[in-house]
């Protein structure tokens, strides 16, 4: 199937008032210029409908000549740890709210996200001597896909906080460019708190990751860098992004926005991904067979993933690409609960990680990393675990501003798991 095609939310704006035509596009040389002109005028998904895309352009212009978040030299150099854990030498752990929220961008929150990331990593190393790459969805996890338009009220959908506000109120719906300059101050303050916090001992630390959804914000942090191999570009508003299940069409301007990257990228796939499908992505996002540079997240769904990933798997072992393999236990398995939340079950996301093992132990392949979303807090929004969260208590701590998040206690005990498996 095609991705994005079942999604009623997949507004498509071609990208002409986003031509590359500032101070960037100038030093490019032509071929990477027109490549990129190239791929941001191919149809977008998910993107919002900007009342005023003169506005747009006004505070394109302002984070384009604001400081980056992040360092070519930090991205080259979690590419070659990722490099590690294509080789089956190291673990990706990467997690985070499904949407990181401007209210909530707390020191405690920003604290107890690093601090679970880093407690859970200590697990895995402690289990089986494997050093683990850590990766927050954090300082930048602001925009979000939707399936569709309209929320159950009719309003406009929420699409994460760099678009528009969450209240249940037509105001607070309406798509505001400006909020992509809070998004990027929230950010660069959470890196400030991130880079300034005590790390684990050993390297690699703590590098931040979002979905390459909004590709307004996406391209006004793009820089180009000049070296040894030629004009590089680096999208400098992370150090790993990655293209969402509902934003990889073939055709479409995230993939090929992607591809000129010269960041790690995650590409996430779900159940209706082809092994033809897998192969084109494997090429096009990895051309050079670079280990380090492409992770392909899997989320099948705890009843699928035994059966849909093999043979995806196998054509890419088979192309040469050395990918990293990374499953995401959690978007595969999303459930309304008899009372009306949207949830998960603890079992359903222990059994996609037993899957992803065991998919990857009988092919000879490294089950190379976990991506999930949790927050370091005691929320009530997955059911089960050891504290067998109900259907009842949902209520008592229901606070994620679009995805269920594993808690603290569950999310350690998927570390556990995921230990155990691993080191077996
Ligand atoms: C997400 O990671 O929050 C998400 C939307 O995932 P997916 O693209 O896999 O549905
Ligand atoms: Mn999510």
């Amino acid at each position: 199937g095609t991705p994005g095609t079942a999604h009623g939310a997949g507004w498509e704006r071609p990208f002409d008032a986003a031509a590359p035509d500032g101070t960037l596009a100038r030093s490019l040389p032509p071929e990477l210029r027109a490549a990129l002109a190239d791929a941001v005028a191919r149809p977008a998904a998910q993107q919002p409908r900007w009342p005023d895309l003169e506005r747009v352009g006004e505070i394109r212009a302002v984070l384009e000549a604001a400081p980056p978040l992040t360092l070519p030299a930090e991205i080259d150099g979690l590419r070659g740890h990722l490099a590690r854990v294509a080789r089956g030498e190291a673990f990706l752990l990467q997690g985070g709210d499904c949407a990181e929220t401007f209210t909530e961008n707390t020191e405690a929150h920003v604290r107890a996200t690093a601090g679970l990331l880093h407690e859970m990593a200590g697990i895995l190393t402690g289990a089986t001597g494997l050093p683990v790459v850590r990766v927050g969805r954090m300082a930048g996890q602001y925009a979000k896909p939707r399936s569709n338009a309209l929320d159950a009220l009719g309003l406009p959908v929420y699409r994460g906080d760099i678009v528009n506000g969450l209240a249940p109120e037509p105001e607070a719906r309406v798509a505001d460019p400006a909020r992509m300059v809070r998004a990027h101050a929230n950010a660069a303050a959470t890196l400030n708190l991130l880079r300034a916090l005590p790390g684990p001992d050993a390297d690699p630390g703590l590098y931040v990751s979002h979905e390459a959804l909004l590709l307004d914000y996406e391209l006004a942090l793009l820089r180009a860098h000049r070296g040894e191999g030629g004009t590089r570009l680096y999208a400098q508003s992370a150090h790993f992004l990655w293209i969402g299940d509902r934003t990889r069409q073939r055709d479409g301007a995230h993939l090929a926005f992607a591809e000129l990257l010269a960041n790690p990228l995650g590409l996430k796939i779900g159940p209706n991904t082809t092994p033809e499908q897998v192969v084109e992505y494997v090429e096009r996002l990895d051309p050079h067979g670079t280990p380090g540079r492409l992770t392909l997240i899997s989320r099948m769904g705890s009843g699928r993933v035994r059966d849909l990933l093999p043979p995806l798997v196998e054509r890419v072992a088979a192309s040469g690409h050395p990918v990293i393999w990374q499953c995401d236990p959690m978007h595969g398995n999303t459930r309304e609960s008899p009372s009306g939340y949207k949830t998960r079950h603890f079992d359903d996301v222990a059994d996609e990680v037993r899957g992803f093992f065991e998919v990857h132990r009988a092919l000879g392949t490294h089950p190379g990393g976990l991506h999930i979303e949790f927050t370091g807090e005691d929320v009530t929004e997955c059911l089960g675990g050891f504290q067998r969260i109900s259907d009842a208590d949902l209520a008592g701590r229901y606070e994620t501003a679009c995805d269920p998040r594993l808690n603290t206690r569950q999310s350690l005990e998927l570390a556990a798991l995921a230990a155990e498996l691993l080191g077996g």
